[in-house]
């Protein structure tokens, strides 16, 4: 069992990194979990690299309010509630693209607008991007997953849907 030798102690006493709460949140950080499709959010590749990191919305969390409590509010969330989540840059990327507002897009050198244009267009037209196939091949696995995903709710609510 590793113990931690970075995060502030109690008297003086190490902790293993099971217990400090630091190094669960930064191992939580590092590992999410994207709550659509499944796959992992760090995005490190074949070669592991120490500071590999998650990508996307993150441990983002939510909750409702008195006034907006499903039943006995005008909502959807309930009050006194958290809901904890993280969805991955591909399908953030999925999601923005079905938006019927797209989401705003600012760079961040010049803070000028431009339109949002999926990832999949981004890489096949930009000339500057060279890791296409790399690009492609994740996406291809991303989808798959959100796919089956998405068919199992489907096939589970399919009544309600077609009714
Ligand atoms: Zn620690
Ligand atoms: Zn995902």
């Amino acid at each position: 069992m590793k113990t931690c030798d970075t995060h502030p102690r109690y008297l003086g006493l190490r902790k293993p990194r099971s217990k400090c709460q630091k190094c669960v949140e930064l191992f939580e950080l590092k590992n999410a979990t994207c709550n659509l499709c499944g796959l992992t959010c760090n995005l490190e590749g074949d070669i592991p690299r120490k500071f590999a990191s998650s990508y996307g919305l993150i441990n983002a969390s939510v909750s409702g309010g008195f006034d907006s409590t499903p039943g006995n509010g005008q909502g959807a969330l309930d009050d006194m509630t958290q809901y904890q989540f993280s969805l991955c840059e591909f399908c953030l990327d999925w999601l923005f693209e079905r938006c019927k507002v797209p989401p705003r897009v600012t760079d961040y050198i010049d803070y000028r607008d431009e339109s949002f244009r999926p990832a999949a267009e981004r890489v096949a037209k930009d000339e500057w991007r060279k890791q296409k196939t790399i690009f492609f091949v994740e996406k291809e696995q991303r989808d798959k997953a959100r796919n089956d995903a998405l068919r199992v709710f489907y096939l589970k609510n399919v009544d309600a849907i077609v009714a």
